[in-house]
C-alpha cells in the first residue's frame, strides 16, 4: 500500500521495468508513472545531447502534473563512429523500434574496424515544481562484438560485450545487468543529488 506521507515522484516514462527499478531505488517516494497520472502527451525530444532530452521530458511532466518528476535519456556511444549512434541509438536503422535493425546497421558499419570500444550513457534528470533541475550521468564500458551473442535484454545488448561482467549483455542475467548497468549508477548519483536538497 503506498504510504499517503510519501511525495510523489513521476516518472517520464511508461516502461514497467524501469518504472520498477526506479521505486526500488528512490524508496523514499510514492513513484507513479506518468501515464498514470493522465499525462501522455509526447514532447519532441529535440535536444542536443542525453542530459537536454532527459530535461525537456522531466520539465514537460513537472509542468504540466505540478510534481516532481524524472526522466531518463539513453543510447550507445561508438569511439571509431564519432559517438554514434548517441542520441540517435534508438531510431539507427532511420525509423523508431526495430533493435534487431538497430543492430544490425552498427555490425555492418563496424565491420573490420579495429577499435570496437563503446559505451552506454545514461542521464537522467529531476525537475520540481519551482524549477530547481538536477542531472545525473551514468555509463557502462565494453566492445561492440562482431556478432550477436546471446537473446537476453533489449536494444544493443546482444552486441555489446561488458568490460564489468566479461560477456555479453545479451547472455547477462537482469540481475548482473542491472548491477553494472549505466542507468543503475545514473540513478545511484541522483539518490545522492537528492539527498543533497531540501524539501526533496
Ligand atoms: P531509451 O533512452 O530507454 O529510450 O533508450 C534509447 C535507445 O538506446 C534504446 O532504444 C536502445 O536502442 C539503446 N539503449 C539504451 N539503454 C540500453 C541498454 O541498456 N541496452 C541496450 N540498448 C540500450
Amino acid at each position: 500500500m503506498r504510504s499517503l506521507t510519501k511525495k510523489t515522484l513521476v516518472v517520464a516514462s511508461g516502461n514497467a521495468h524501469k518504472l520498477r527499478e526506479i521505486a526500488e531505488i528512490f524508496t523514499q517516494f510514492n513513484v507513479v508513472s506518468q501515464k498514470e497520472l493522465g499525462f501522455v502527451e509526447e514532447v519532441e525530444e529535440n535536444g542536443r545531447t542525453f542530459a537536454e532530452n532527459a530535461l525537456i521530458k522531466a520539465r514537460a511532466a513537472s509542468q504540466a502534473l505540478g510534481c516532481i518528476a524524472l526522466a531518463d535519456d539513453s543510447g550507445l556511444c561508438v569511439n571509431a563512429l564519432g559517438g554514434q549512434p548517441g542520441i540517435y541509438s534508438a531510431r539507427y536503422c532511420g525509423h523508431h523500434g526495430s533493435d534487431q535493425e538497430n543492430r544490425q546497421l552498427l555490425l555492418q558499419n563496424m565491420q573490420g574496424m579495429a577499435d570496437r570500444t563503446a559505451h552506454f550513457h545514461s542521464a537522467i534528470a529531476v525537475v520540481f515544481p519551482d524549477g530547481r533541475e538536477l542531472v545525473a550521468e551514468g555509463q557502462t564500458f565494453g566492445d561492440i562484438l562482431t556478432e550477436e551473442v546471446g537473446e537476453g535484454g533489449f536494444g544493443y545488448d546482444p552486441i555489446f560485450f561488458s568490460h564489468d561482467l566479461k560477456k555479453s549483455f545479451g547472455v547477462a542475467t537482469a540481475e548482473e545487468k542491472n548491477g553494472v548497468s549505466h542507468r543503475f549508477r545514473a540513478l545511484q548519483k541522483m539518490w545522492a543529488l537528492l539527498q543533497g536538497e531540501e524539501n526533496a
